[in-house]
């Protein structure tokens, strides 16, 4: 079975792989489930993976199959499953647990461990190939309503987190009515937050480089949110004008944007971080005068990543709300598909390009009833 794959620690090496189908009798306790891969979302983390920034190989192995923004179809399931059925639709979360206590008790995305495992990037393979099993217990149900855009699950788990993380760590404050918030960048992660939170009732500014008009701004502005861009207003001046923000959630890709953020934050306020910042970018800041905000303020800064089953499941619920209040709009953020597993090269020069892109995946198998439906079309 095919699989695209890279020679972690050697730049551009994305390629072709091949590897046996996987067997249910892989995993223990029939427990296992098979799954048929329909769909797979990259993102910067696959572009890091490829310039050898990121990622390591699954022991025994010198390639790692990459993709982590998995959707599927089961094919079959082992005698004790009981969660999913053959021709469900599915999604697999990506961290897989170590052995620290957070990893025991099922929140292996708050892992003390220095070695972490996560298919697609770290140490376990990925789901960009035709099959995957996995244990049930890592396996996650989309409604039949939800197919078309169940390959963004993972992405807005992402957002899950970070959000509901917020809310949890202030409950500190007894009463806490956030009503204002503010999304640093307006990329796939920004326009999720910015979704999740309109979805709970928030006003929401969300601030990115570009000017309007764009279409990630002509997004923004479909939820009844306000984009605005920082060449026209800086983020000091946006927190004034728009805030005080109770919440921020920092997901442009730049740290610099955090410190800003930090004194864009209003008292009592959360900022949430989500940037992955492989790089050395250094930043000059007004330190004392930032402190002394957070200080006077009781303000609080909290990082996020990965996510475990809960907010996938928090994330199907949303998902579900998001297609009820604002129909259409996630699967109008699949602005870019590319067709079988062969086409790797293209792919990645989609991810890579920029272009207008906001989610590029790869299309590796059709829906089973899509020639079915494309010949009804063509008859009616
Ligand atoms: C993935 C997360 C992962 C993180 C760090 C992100 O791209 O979506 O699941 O934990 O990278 O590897
Ligand atoms: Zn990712």
């Amino acid at each position: 079975m095919k699989a695209i794959a890279v020679f972690p620690g050697k730049p551009g090496s994305v390629h072709l792989a091949d590897l046996p189908k996987p067997s249910l009798d892989e995993i223990s306790n029939g427990r296992g489930v098979l799954v048929k891969v329909l769909r797979v979302g990259v993102d910067g983390t696959d572009k890091e993976i490829n310039a050898a920034e990121y990622g390591a190989a699954p022991p025994g192995y010198d390639f790692l199959v990459i993709g982590h923004e998995g959707f599927g179809q089961v094919e079959a399931v082992g005698p004790n499953v009981v969660e999913v059925k053959p021709g469900d639709y599915v999604v697999a979360t990506v961290r897989r647990p170590g052995h620290s206590i957070y990893d025991l008790i099922g929140t292996n995305d708050m892992t003390t461990d220095d070695v972490y495992y996560e298919r697609g990037i770290n140490l376990r393979h990925g789901f960009l190939t035709e099959y995957y099993v996995d244990d049930a217990e890592y396996i996650v149900k989309i409604p039949q309503g939800l197919r078309e855009v169940g390959v963004l699950l993972e992405p807005t788990t992402v957002v899950e987190k970070g959000i509901a993380q917020a809310y949890e760590i202030q409950r500190r404050l007894k009463v806490w009515h956030p009503r204002r918030a503010a999304v640093m960048g307006a990329g796939t992660i920004g326009l999720l937050a910015t979704l999740a939170l309109r979805l709970r009732g928030l006003q929401v500014t969300t601030f990115a480089l570009n000017q309007k008009p764009n279409p990630n701004a002509d997004l923004i502005e479909q939820l009844g949110a306000t984009y605005e861009s920082t060449r026209d207003v800086a983020i000091l001046e946006g927190a004034k004008k728009y805030g005080p923000f109770d919440m921020i959630f920092e997901a442009t890709g730049n740290s610099g944007v955090v410190f800003q953020s930090m004194q864009a934050l209003g008292k009592n306020g959360v900022l949430v971080l989500s940037s992955v910042t492989g790089g050395d970018h250094m930043v000059q800041v007004p330190a004392d005068k930032i402190n002394l905000q957070f200080v006077l303020g009781n303000k609080v800064m909290v990082g996020t990543v990965n996510a475990n089953r809960e907010y996938f499941e928090a994330g199907v619920r949303d998902m579900a709300q998001a297609e009820a209040e604002y129909p259409g709009w996630l699967s109008k953020l699949l602005t870019h598909r590319v067709k079988g597993l062969q086409n790797f090269n293209e792919l990645f020069e989609k991810l890579t390009s920029g272009n207008g892109a906001i989610k590029v995946y790869c299309e590796v198998a059709a829906f089973a009833d899509a020639n079915v439906q494309s010949s009804k079309q063509a008859a009616a």
